[in-house]
Parts: C-alpha cells; structure tokens; sequence
C-alpha cells in the first residue's frame, strides 16, 4: 500500500529523484497504452514510436549542444557511468593505458566501477577534494600521466551542491588528448551545458533528477570516440546498446530534459531564493555549518551539519512531520558509515553524522519552506537535549 501522508507534506529530497510533471506524464501515456508499436517495425505503427523516440532524442540533443546521433539512450544514470566508464578503460587498455583518474566524492556509480577496474588490473587515482567541496584542476593536470586512459570527474556533487570546473577539466583533457566523461546527473536542467564549448567526451543523465520518470537516462558520446557496445544484440540505438526500445519512458525524458532546460534560469532564481533563506535561517541555529561552497552550488542544495545531532534520527523526526530529506546519500542512508562525500571535505565523523541534505525544486514553494523552518529548529534542539555529547560540544564550542 502506497504510504499517502496526511496533513502537511514536504518533499525535499529532490536530490534523490522528483515527481514526474504532469505535462511529462502527458507526454508518455499514449505510449503506455494504444501507442505500443515497436520501434523498429516497419509498419505505421511502428514507425510512429520510432519517430517519437527519435524526435526526445534531438530535444536530449539540444540540451547539451550535441548532435542527435551522439545520444544514446540506456536504463538510468548508472547504466551510462558504467558504459562510459569501462567501455573507455577497454578501448584504451588496448593502447597500452591503464590508469583513470576520478575524484574521492563521486556517486558511488563512477567510483564502484572504477574500483571493479581496479580488480582488472587497471590503477586509479581519486583525487582530494578542497574543503569547499570542489576539486582542484590544477590537481587533475598533474594527476594525468602518458598512460591515463581517462578523467571521470562529476558535474555537480548529488550530496553536497557544489558544481565543478568542468569546462577547465573538459579544455586540459583536450589539450592533453584524454578522454573526459562526466557524470552530469545532478546538473542537466540546473546548469547550462554544452558538450562541445566544454571540451566534454562522454556525459551521462538520468530523467528522474529532472522530473521525468525512473529507469531512463542517456549517454553523450561524442562522435569520433569509439568506444566498445555495452549491450550487445539488436540494432537498436544504432548497434550500441541493444533492447527494445522504452518508448514511453524515451518520450517522458524528452518532455523532461525540454522543459528543464527551456525555463533553467527562471526557475533556478526562484529556487536558488528559497534555497539561501532555508540555509540564512538554519545557520542561526548555534554549531551548525554549510558543507559545500556557498555560491558555487546546485540551486535547490542545502547540505547543513547539526554538531551533537543524529542525522537519522533527525530524518525520522522531521518524517513524523511530513518532511523528506536525506542525510547523507541515499543509497546510504541506513548504514552507519558516515557519507564519503562529507569525510572526502574534511569533516569528522561525528559532524558528518549530523547532517541533512534538503533539495529542492521548482515543484517547491515558499511555504514549504516556512514550514520547514517551523518545524526544524526545535527539532534539532530536542535532539540535542536529548544528546549524552551536546554538553559537551558546548564546552568546546
Ligand atoms: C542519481 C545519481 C546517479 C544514478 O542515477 P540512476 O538513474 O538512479 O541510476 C548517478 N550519479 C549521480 C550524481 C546521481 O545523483
């Protein structure tokens, strides 16, 4: 049964995936229901889901400053890490070069693939990065040696917020003639991008971080690169990536990526002011701290440590009161190993245990965040009177 809330809902966690829109939705019903055809048929029906998928292909296209026949479409954001990720270590093993370089707070889609690699015999170098959450180029530059068969080096942090020099990362991999991927699942519709100003190789989206659906995303390859199929079978996405296609989930990340990018700037002014009153009034709470730089950051990221909290006890309390977050990433959230990404900046554990992520959208309004501050700040505080150690972070303090 689906857990419907009652009384006031609040969902920021938008980090974590979004609500399909309604004119998104609109767009995939036919293709749930009468418009069935398959793709790669020759007759009418058919030919009408190839159009369309064709025609989401070039609005994905448009999006990034690609070329249609450069986007492949795959089952999600890490379906494209993976394929871009050891199909590039495959093709150039066979040059000789075995060494990657990443970065220490990737999704857990870049770095457990590259750490399969590293079982494969290739070698990898996660890079530190600053404690403003962003990674030095000039640690990039002197990480690539003669034999670095790739840069993975992501967009923007899904924990964190902050958003990358990519275009300097994209430039000096060009210079330097290594092939550059980024995962760009947190920033399409948030950050402007273009593929080829930005010197970028390979990128990889996901439709439901954009309010399109889940189970669909897609990977830029720039042409020229080849790289090897990463699924082998049919025609389909010109011999690349077999499967029938999924019409209706193509066509919904179409819709998507479109109205993501068509209204980006606007939106982003409205979500950027919610989101720096949420972190203006949440910093006046005492021992607390903003991980992640203050401007160059996602515009609907709050990530705030709460000294001498649990941030999961804080995520079940502010549940009780219809308010989604997340602490940490998702898909840790119910370990206890503190984020990757908060340790990679620099935080103690314990810090890092006491944080929240809060990410909005532009489904959010200003009334969510009045209640979000309503309901927060006495929370934190019951926990921290409840706390054996906030005493005595006081005392330090
Ligand atoms: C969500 C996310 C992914 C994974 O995308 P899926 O479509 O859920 O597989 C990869 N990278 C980043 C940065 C993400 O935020």
């Amino acid at each position: 049964m689906v857990n419907i809330p009652m009384g006031r809902f609040v969902y920021a966690d938008n980090a974590a995936t979004t609500r399909i829109s309604e004119p998104v939705f609109q767009s995939m019903v036919p293709f749930l229901t009468e418009q069935y055809g398959n793709a790669s048929s020759l007759y009418g029906l058919g030919r009408d889901s190839r159009r369309a998928i064709e025609k989401a292909r070039e609005k994905t296209a448009n999006a990034l400053g690609a070329e249609a026949r450069e986007i492949f479409f795959t089952s999600c954001g890490s379906e494209s890490d993976n394929w871009a990720i050891k199909s590039t270590a495959l093709a150039m093993s066979h040059k000789g070069k075995k060494h990657i370089v990443t970065t220490a707070f990737e999704h857990h889609a870049v770095l457990h693939t590259c750490q399969t690699l590293e079982g494969q015999g290739f070698e990898v170098t996660y890079l530190p990065i600053e404690p403003n959450g962003i990674v030095s180029v000039e640690k990039v530059e002197k990480a690539i040696r003669p034999d670095t068969a790739l840069v993975t080096v992501m967009y923007a942090n899904n924990e964190i917020g902050t958003i990358q020099p990519i275009p300097e990362v994209g430039k000096l991999c060009r210079e330097k003639g290594v092939v550059f991927h980024t995962d760009a699942v947190q920033a399409v519709g948030a950050v402007p991008i273009d593929v080829k100003a930005q010197n970028i190789d390979l990128l990889s989206l996901s439709a439901h971080k954009f309010h399109g659906p889940k189970g669909v995303g897609a990977l830029y390859i720039r042409k020229g690169l080849v790289i090897p199929n990463f699924v082998d079978g049919g025609g389909q996405e010109r011999g690349r990536r077999a499967g029938t296609e999924n019409n209706a989930y193509i066509v919904g990340l179409g819709t998507a990526i479109e109205l993501a990018c068509a209204s980006m700037e606007e939106k982003n002014a409205k979500v950027s002011a919610m989101r720096d009153r949420l972190i203006r009034e949440l910093l006046k709470i005492p021992c607390t701290r903003l991980n992640g730089d203050p401007v160059k950051r996602l515009p609907g990221n709050v990530n705030i440590s709460f000294e001498g909290v649990e941030g999961e006890s804080l995520l079940l309390m502010l549940d009780s009161k219809g308010i989604c977050g997340s602490s940490g990433s998702a898909c840790t959230s119910g370990s206890l190993d503190p984020s990757h990404v908060l340790l990679s900046i620099g935080l103690k554990h314990e810090v890092a245990h006491g944080s929240l992520r809060l990410s909005l959208s532009d489904m959010n309004s200003e009334e969510d965040v009045d209640y979000i501050l309503e309901q927060l700040p006495p929370i934190v505080q019951r926990l921290r009177d409840m706390s054996p150690i906030w005493e005595k972070i006081q005392r330090e303090a």
